[in-house]
């Protein structure tokens, strides 16, 4: 396999992994998000792409990537960031209209935002390192979707240690 093969296409989970595998043997200065071309691109806009996630967690599972390589979320600068609200939002409302439908054929009618704040990129389960290009996810959403990993000891924490680590409401 070559990197082409995994090209304009997507991945399950296990080829994703292996994708990942085959990026570590190309230069360490390649992204594969600066380098859009083996995504699936559904949106070209001024500094953001919008991509279809390269190996979905579930159906219609979308991204926006920066064209500028940066890694966090406050990486942003200004005129990307309008950017990002325009496209986030454009990208919500064509899927809203749209009535997608889950693999359970149940309508469509929530989407879910998530990035990762990662310290490190390193996966020692799959032993491969992540990409650290920003990149923003939009999923379909269902009520109680998290409840099977929900801990229930959610309360049992120090609130008070944590109020002092913000300095107890001061403002900033
Ligand atoms: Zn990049």
């Amino acid at each position: 396999m070559s990197i082409e093969d995994y090209n304009d296409r997507l991945l399950s989970r296990d080829e994703y992994f292996e994708y990942l595998k085959e990026l570590e043997t190309l230069p360490p200065e390649y992204c594969a998000f600066c380098d859009n071309k083996g995504n699936v691109t559904l949106k070209d806009f001024t500094f953001w792409n919008l991509i279809v996630c390269k190996a979905p967690y579930w159906r219609y599972h979308l991204m926006l990537t920066p064209k500028r390589h940066f890694k966090q979320f406050t990486d942003m600068e200004v005129k990307e960031a309008e950017e990002f609200l325009f496209a986030l939002q454009y990208t919500t409302d064509t899927l809203i209209a749209a009535g997608l439908k889950n693999s359970d054929g149940t309508e469509i009618d929530r989407y879910l935002y998530f990035w990762r704040f990662r310290q490190n990129s390193f996966d020692p389960v799959n032993n491969v390192q992540k990409p650290d290009h920003f990149h923003f996810h939009i999923v379909p959403e269902k009520e109680h979707l998290w409840a099977p990993i929900l801990d229930e000891n959610a309360c049992d924490f120090d609130v008070e240690q944590l109020k002092s680590l913000f300095g107890d409401g001061e403002e900033m």
